[in-house]
């Protein structure tokens, strides 16, 4: 581990929590924490998984420590979207939501910088099927990862935009809740990845903190009045916590939000800003199991940026009465959804938010909504890889379970030596979750395992 660097020492001196010595050896023991949060829509319990659990994590409710690093690679469930492999102090977000959010309500939440898909994959947990998800990535090459990770997620709920925080003005006072986790210097990672360490810089930390102001200002017309912001950074320097939340008190017009820190949350440092007094909620990893985290919560309380009316100009390309007859009956609880076609494709959300797309497709640009089900050709419907790995498949439609070696060739898209019975379109599965497509031939079986995706090594 190289040498911490001791001018971001020395500005941590007054900061509360710090403890210079406990901090240094933490560093130094190189002692690595794994945890993983799993998917609620795919796993019952951690007995499904693969792998042993080493206790939950006290704040989170999907959460739970490993003992060592599996390799999540050969492990098929995690390709199906069982669990998310996760920071364990960034599942804090959670709490936050829940002090702070109506969450049972339907609610337009935006996370503003969200790629790879943590904490969007942890906010779709928590809010309710009737809420919407806008999981936004700014830069372009990062947006894959985020649409492959919400697909593996599964959840019908969430579109993914690509656009910057200044294009969600054109949507004022549109979010109940708008997650900013935003980019950082990255101190809190040091143990995690030591290389880090190197690229490490006062200047940095200045040039991060006048990003974070300028996204967040960015931003903010597009939250409702009353609408809760959350902003976190994986960085220890004040720089970028708690005078952004002071910066935020001084030029915006947000009221704070404390939190309560439950008896079984120990280690947890509540800090409090030198000017307006904000709470903030800072994790150190001589504290607590996990990385270095810091988090916030606001709530917005002017008006002044009042809704613009929104005239939605695209019109819904509707399915034809055939295709409705094909997809239909293999869409479980079908009259909840609403769906549309997109190019060919046949798209299906949740019946209350499908409005949102249109609203957000004449302003943003959308790589990803709700679920793609597939294309109808000659009455039949060709699936898409995005279908098998939802919610959405009822039982009628035919499935297999693999034994693990078969998973991992059918993952590697390999001859995984499976007979010609059955017919047609069938689900693959692993444990109950599901992994792709194959169909049946009469003489053979095509693996439809996305290329992109699949697993390289052997
Ligand atoms: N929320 C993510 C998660 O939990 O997986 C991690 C987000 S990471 C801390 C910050 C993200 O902000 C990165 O994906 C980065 O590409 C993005 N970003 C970089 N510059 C940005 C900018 N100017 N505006 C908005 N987002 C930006």
């Amino acid at each position: 581990m190289p040498q911490l660097p001791p001018p971001l020492l020395s500005s941590l001196q007054s900061v509360t929590g710090y403890d210079e010595e406990s901090f240094i050896e933490v560093h130094e023991s190189g002692e690595q924490v794994t945890s993983i949060r799993i998917n609620p829509y795919k796993i019952e319990s951690p007995q499904q998984l693969k792998f042993q659990t080493a206790g939950k994590i006290p704040w989170s409710s999907c959460g739970y420590y490993l003992p060592e690093r599996p390799s999540f690679t050969t492990d098929p469930l995690f390709h199906g979207g069982a669990y998310y492999v996760q920071e364990a102090s960034s599942m804090f977000l959670e709490e936050v939501v829940k002090q702070t959010c109506a969450i049972t309500k339907a609610l337009k939440v935006l996370d503003l910088c969200a790629a790879p898909g943590g904490k969007s994959t942890l906010l779709q947990s928590l809010i309710s099927p009737g809420s919407l998800l806008v999981s936004n990535e700014v830069i372009k090459t990062r947006v894959n990862i985020l649409s492959e990770n919400i697909t593996k997620w599964g959840a019908a709920n969430v579109i993914v935009t690509n656009n910057d925080p200044k294009d969600f003005q054109k949507l004022k006072g549109y979010f109940d809740v708008i997650v900013a986790d935003a980019p950082c210097s990255g101190s809190g990672l040091f143990r995690k990845d030591p290389d880090a360490i190197h690229e490490w810089s006062i200047d940095n930390v200045q040039l991060c903190s006048q990003r974070q102001q300028r996204i967040l200002a960015d931003v903010l017309p597009a939250l409702k009045q009353g609408g809760v912001l959350i902003y976190s950074t994986c960085s220890y320097s004040a720089e970028e916590d708690e005078q952004i939340c002071d910066w935020l008190l001084s030029v915006t017009d947000q009221h704070i939000v404390p939190l309560t820190l439950q008896l079984n949350h120990p280690g947890i440092v509540e800090t409090i800003s030198a000017k307006h007094k904000a709470p903030g909620y800072r994790f150190y990893p001589d504290k607590i199991k996990g990385e270095g985290f810091f988090i916030a919560a606001f709530r917005k309380e002017s008006a002044d940026d009042s809704p613009t009316s929104r005239q939605v100009k695209n019109k819904v390309q509707l399915p034809s009465k055939d295709e409705l007859a094909v997809i239909l009956p293999l869409i479980k609880n079908a009259d909840r959804f609403s769906l549309c076609k997109w190019m060919n494709d046949i798209i299906a959300m949740p019946e209350n938010v499908a409005e949102d797309l249109l609203i957000l497709q004449s302003s943003m640009y959308i790589k990803k909504a709700g679920v793609k089900t597939g294309t109808v050709v000659r009455n039949e419907l060709i699936p898409d890889h995005e279908f098998a790995l939802s919610e959405l498949t009822t039982a009628i439609i035919p499935s297999i379970e693999l034994d693990e070696a078969s998973a991992l060739q059918y993952l590697r898209r390999a001859d995984f030596g499976l007979g010609t019975t059955g017919k047609g379109w069938t689900l693959v599965k692993f444990r109950q979750v599901t992994l792709g497509w194959i169909k049946i031939l009469p003489n053979r079986v095509n693996n439809y395992y996305p290329k992109d995706w699949r697993i390289l090594n052997k």
